[in-house]
């Protein structure tokens, strides 16, 4: 357990990421820079202050609005600040103060920006993409040629999976996944290794059918649920792979 403190600071540092990720999640799907201009009201363009850029306080205390033009700001705004707050948390609890704690958690950021922005406008920009699969990759065994590399295990899950996709695609007549799609396998499979790859793989199915049943004909994001159920696989890996040799062995 690490100290009060420590968790503390985690959870603020969350905290103001994810306010820079509002940035990133408005500004990336229309190619505008994420550096400047500093942040401004989406509705009257006005430059807000810094007490106007603190994570969730601020806007409880506007009451949702922007502070010039009364305009309500959208609840994604303190709704991405906690649930970053959270997910620095979880993953400090997790893995503790190691050295690579931030590039795995700056992976898993990406993700959650990749997840807002999937459901939000349809897309995954390729280069948030690439830089979950780069953070995700920057572990202990890195410099090892083994199995547990976790460059090595990027490479085969989304080489695999591209081969796969390539030969639905020759046999089915149609493209059955997009190549984002493949850099996120690539990712997960730097973060869990084998075989919890394929348990994230087999749970995203799982998690992905909940919504389908509710909204039929239209479009369902995938990216979400891979990016949730490897949260959850890296979160609970004692538990899940108890739960994969109950699957396979009884
Ligand atoms: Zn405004």
């Amino acid at each position: 357990m690490e100290p009060l403190i420590a968790n503390v600071l985690v959870f603020i540092f969350g905290m103001m990421l994810g306010s820079f990720l509002n940035v990133v999640i408005y500004r990336t799907p229309r190619n505008e820079s994420i550096a400047f201009p500093s942040s401004h009201c989406t509705s009257c363009d006005t430059k807000l202050k810094w007490y106007h850029n603190i994570p969730i306080f601020s806007w409880l205390s506007l009451g949702g609005r922007c502070a010039f033009c009364k305009k309500s700001i959208s609840k994604q705004y303190p709704i991405v600040e906690i649930l970053t707050a959270f997910l620095w948390l979880g993953l400090f609890y997790k893995l503790g103060a190691v050295w690579y704690f931030p590039f795995v958690a700056a992976s898993f950021t990406a993700l959650l920006a990749l997840t807002v922005i999937d459901i939000k406008y349809y897309a995954v920009p390729d280069s948030i993409n690439f830089f979950a699969l780069l953070m995700a990759v920057i572990q202990p065994d890195i410099l090892k040629l083994e199995w547990s590399n976790p460059l090595v295990s990027a490479i085969f899950a989304a080489g695999g999976l591209w081969l796969l996709a390539k030969i639905i695609a020759v046999l089915m007549k149609k493209e059955a996944m997009g190549g984002a799609d493949v850099i996120v396998a690539g990712t997960m499979a730097a973060l869990l290794g084998f075989p919890g790859f394929f348990l994230a793989l087999f749970l995203s199915a799982i998690l992905a059918i909940i919504p389908s049943l509710f909204a039929k004909d239209t479009m369902v994001p995938f990216v979400p649920f891979l990016a949730l159920a490897t949260l959850i696989v890296y979160l609970f890996d004692t538990q899940t792979s108890t739960l994969l040799h109950w699957i396979m062995y009884g």
